[in-house]
This record gives C-alpha cells, structure tokens and sequence, in this order.
C-alpha cells in the first residue's frame, strides 16, 4: 500500500472504547457479561425498540431472527440479489429458499411491485412463502409502507436486514422499528464496530425470547442470568440445538462508545456525502441515491453509477485507475445471481435480474466515513474528475 493511499474504509475508535476494553480485559468478565446488557439496553433505548439481542455477527442475528420466525426446511423466502451473500446463505442454513426479486433502478433497493407480481405467481404454483428481507442498501431505506403491506397482505414475516442502515429512518420512522425483526452489523467496516458483531432488535417477546435462547446453545437462561439468579449457578436446561451466537463482553464494550458517537457519524458522512453529489453534478456518472425528504440516510456507502455510454473507460478501468492515484474503492454488489452456488443451484442467467445487473456493472463506492478530511474528500473528488477525462 502506498504510504498516501486513502483507504475506502477506516473505522473511527476513540480513546473512550479504548479504555473500556481495558477495563473489560481488567475485571476479568471476558464473555456476555454486564457489558453486552448494557450495550443492549442502550441500543433499544436508541432505536425505541423493545428487545435488542447481541450477537456475533449481523449474519448471526439474521440467522437467528429468521430460525425465530419460524422458518422450515422447504420454505421460500423473498429477498434481493443486489446484497451480501450472507443475506441468502441464512435462508439456506434453515433449508429454505432464497427467491430473488429485482431492484429499482434508483435506489437498488428491492421493487414492491415486482415483489408483489412474484407473490402471485409463487401462490399459483403452490409455494411455501414464509418472509420477505428487505436490505437497505447502502443505508437508504426500502419503500417499507409498500413492503409491509404486502407481507401483511399475504400472512409473511418482514426480517429486515440494516447492516447498513444505523442511523436510518424510513418517513420519520426509525428503522429497527418496522418490521417483525431488523438486524444490524458491527463488522469492520460498517456505520458502527466491535470487529465483528451485530444486533437484532424486535418489539415481539415471542422473537426475543427464542433469540435469546437459540444464541447461546439453546440454554434457556444466558450466561449472565445463570450466574446471578436465585437457582444454583450451576444450574441451566438445553431446551433446543441452539447456536454458539453470543456477543462477548470485550466486543460490547466497543460498542457502547460506538453508539453515543453514531448520529455524529452519520452528520458527517451526511456532509461528505452532500459535497460528493454537488461535485460530481457535471460528470458523466449517476447518484443513484434517491433520498426521500422525510428520510434519513445513514449514508454507510456512496455509489457512483458510471455512464459507460459516454465513457472510452470501463468501471474496472476506472477502479484501477482510482487505485494508481490512491484512492480506494470498492464495488457493492456483485449481485448474488452471478455467483456460482446461487446461479447454479438455482438455474439463474445475468439477465433474469436486468436492474441488479445494470447497477453491478456500473457501481463504484467512495470513500465515505467520519476519518475523512476535507482533503481527503478533495483528492477523492479530483481523482474521479480526472479519471472520467481520460
Ligand atoms: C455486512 C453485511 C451482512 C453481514 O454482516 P456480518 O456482521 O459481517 O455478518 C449482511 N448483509 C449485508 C447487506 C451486509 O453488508
């Protein structure tokens, strides 16, 4: 790596989760402890939910809260192409199947309407549907009224993933609020860290209460409970084949400080974000993100959707390009119906999903969190202006 490159992502970690992992590391309480119930209780108080359940990973949480909503083997659960794999692969650890439905062209979020046209026509053909997981993709929120709707419709559970979406709200509501379960991630490089670690948050006892069992061993009380409670400490029940899922303490720990600091994370990537659009106005690349004024966007990614009409440039070009000049980049996603498992398995072509293939071949992601200078974002902006002319 060269010594000026500007990586396309750095998390933002202060002196405050610093010494609290100390202190975690001093007191000797290393896993699910005080720590991950205080993260827990801050984080529900911060979204205005009433359960918050932290695990290892977003994936984990997903995992989780679709095995709580009951899916089965042979379920169908609906979902988009343009996301993570980890999105999919949980639908298959429960031996369910993912059914894809495209995106819109302008937010690459999941289309309502198509979602609903695919409804029908799982129905006709006698169809176990089960869910529907919407990905807010890049932070901006799906056409949840829409999606809801339909789920309410037709009897489905809504299992939301927001791995990207802390903070965001869709029409003045937060999301975490929405659907029957929403989960967020903690992973590296996303809008809040612990290294690895996510949450799912629920307003139903009934999801909770399964959570909470299903992440630690199907153990019907957590660790911190055991230790704590009237019944011998020795004493605990295996009710299920449950998961080894739980957050440990030193993670939480992290996540604490990580918290208080979000809605100053999301200001600023909020600011770079704005200076972006205005500096690119007269280039030959698109925004794709549409934000509604009455939304919030956590702004977790910044895509530029490259006009390649009007370009002598490919976008990998383009991404090299970038590279030499010492920039980093990235490219989200490369749609789950290109990848060898999902295409094979089910018998999928690039052009079955037209919008997620369009978007996927012209997307490039700044540079885009708190860490940022104005000089930097200035090299970003000057970097993409010259590439673009040459
Ligand atoms: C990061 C991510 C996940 C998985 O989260 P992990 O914490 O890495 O397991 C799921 N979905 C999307 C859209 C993601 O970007």
């Amino acid at each position: 790596m060269q010594e000026n490159f500007l990586p396309f992502a750095l998390p933002d970690i202060g002196e405050e989760e610093i010494s609290e992992v100390t202190n975690c590391l001093r007191t000797g309480w290393l896993t699910t402890g005080p720590k991950t119930a205080q993260f827990e209780q801050a984080f529900s108080e911060y979204i205005n939910v009433r359960y918050s359940l932290a695990v290892n990973s977003g994936t984990a949480g997903l995992h989780l809260a679709l095995e709580a909503t009951g899916v089965i083997p042979g379920d169908k659960i609906i979902t988009t192409p343009y996301t993570f794999t980890a999105t999919a692969e949980v639908i298959r650890y429960l031996g369910a199947d993912p059914v894809f439905v495209d995106v819109e062209l302008e937010t690459f979020n999941i289309d309502p309407a198509q979602v609903e046209r695919k409804i029908a026509s799982l129905k006709a053909a006698g169809a176990k549907l089960k869910a529907i997981i919407p990905v807010h993709f890049g932070g901006q929120a799906c056409e949840m009224d829409s999606i809801l709707e339909i789920a309410g419709h037709h009897g489905l559970k809504v299992v939301e993933d927001a791995a990207h979406a802390l903070p965001s709200s869709y029409r003045g509501r937060r999301i975490g609020t929405l659907g029957d379960a929403t989960v967020f991630s903690f992973y590296a490089t996303k809008p809040l860290v612990t290294g690895e670690g996510g949450m799912v948050v629920t307003n139903s006892e009934e999801i909770a209460r399964r959570i909470k069992i299903m992440r630690l061993h199907g153990i019907n009380r957590d660790v911190w409970d055991r230790y704590t409670s009237k019944k011998p400490n020795w004493y605990y029940e295996v009710v299920a084949p449950g998961f080894k899922y739980n957050m440990p303490d030193i993670m939480a720990a992290i996540g604490i400080h990580q918290l208080k600091k979000v809605e100053r994370f999301q200001k600023r990537r909020e600011e770079i974000a704005r200076r972006y659009t205005e500096a690119f106005a007269d280039l030959p690349l698109r925004t794709p993100q549409v934000v509604r004024p009455e939304d919030t966007h956590s702004w977790h990614l910044y895509v530029i959707k490259l006009e390649l009409e009007k370009l002598t440039i490919s976008r990998d070009e383009f991404i090299e390009k970038m590279a030499e000049k010492g920039i980093g980049t990235s490219v989200h996603f490369i749609p789950l119906h290109l990848h060898p498992y999902w295409r094979d398995r089910y018998k999928l072509k690039p052009d079955d999903y037209p919008n997620a293939l369009h978007a996927y071949e012209r997307a490039v992601s700044l540079p885009i969190y708190s860490r940022m200078t104005n000089a930097d974002q200035s090299r970003v902006i000057d970097a993409v202006r010259e590439v673009l002319r040459w």
